[in-house]
């Protein structure tokens, strides 16, 4: 038998508290992103019902498919690599986008939104090539390069961790995506406040939350 999401979330929470103990945070500073492409809309709905109401999908069919069942009782995160030509698909459904990583993406949110769209610039940390994101080094570039757009707001930054269970690993990964912030927020950008931290999944949300998270996104772990 599957667990039910509120006992999933149960477990989690005292995870969540735990990790925020270790390192002195408060944890209502980490958001919890239920994420639900692989699970129908009826699971996605009884995460609302426990009190999720963060809702991720890396798809727009599955995003429209759920959207239009939970609409506005959730907020919608899109996390997935994100087409050009399918952003008029979620543009009116997603209130966060954690995958911006190049400026024809931008350039068709800004076009397409009718207010501005807090976006997360995808970092990829860890040099994957199996991964999307930038490289480190491209991301100031690129983040200033995003003033031309004023509907594409820079709320924080996103990474996928490597898939491994070496701790160090990850912790690095994490905190370089820390650094890249604080490096960011010291230019003052105003359409780039860059406050928060779209890290850690399943397998590494306690890490990522010592490391400074402010939304874990959770799959396999919450919801199945
Ligand atoms: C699938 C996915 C997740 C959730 O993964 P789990 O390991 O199941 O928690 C988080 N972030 C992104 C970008 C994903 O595609």
């Amino acid at each position: 038998m599957t667990a039910s999401v509120a006992s999933n979330l149960e477990q989690v929470k005292e995870q969540i508290n735990l990790a925020c103990e270790k390192v002195g945070r408060h944890p209502e500073e980490v958001r919890v992103v239920a994420v639900t492409k692989y699970v129908s809309t009826e699971r996605a709905q009884e995460a609302v019902e426990a009190g999720l109401i963060h809702l991720g999908e890396n798809r727009d069919e599955g995003m429209t498919e759920k959207y239009e069942e939970i609409g506005d009782k959730a907020t919608w995160h899109f996390i997935g690599t994100l087409q050009t030509r399918k952003v008029k698909n979620i543009i009116n459904q997603a209130s966060y986008i954690h995958s911006l990583d190049r400026l024809s993406l931008a350039k068709e949110i800004n076009k397409r939104a009718s207010k501005p769209v807090k976006c997360f610039v995808q970092v990829n940390v860890a040099e994957e090539e199996s991964k999307h994101g930038l490289s480190a080094d491209e991301v100031v570039p690129f983040i200033q390069a995003l003033e031309e757009y004023p509907n594409v707001q820079v709320v924080g930054l996103m990474t996928m961790a490597p898939h491994t269970d070496d701790e160090k690993v990850l912790r690095n990964c994490f905190k370089d995506l820390k650094k890249l912030q604080q490096e960011i927020q010291t230019l003052n950008l105003r359409y780039a406040p860059c406050q928060e931290l779209s890290m850690g999944m399943s397998n590494d949300y306690q890490i990522a939350i010592e490391e400074g998270a402010t939304f874990i996104r959770l799959g396999t772990t919450l919801v199945g």
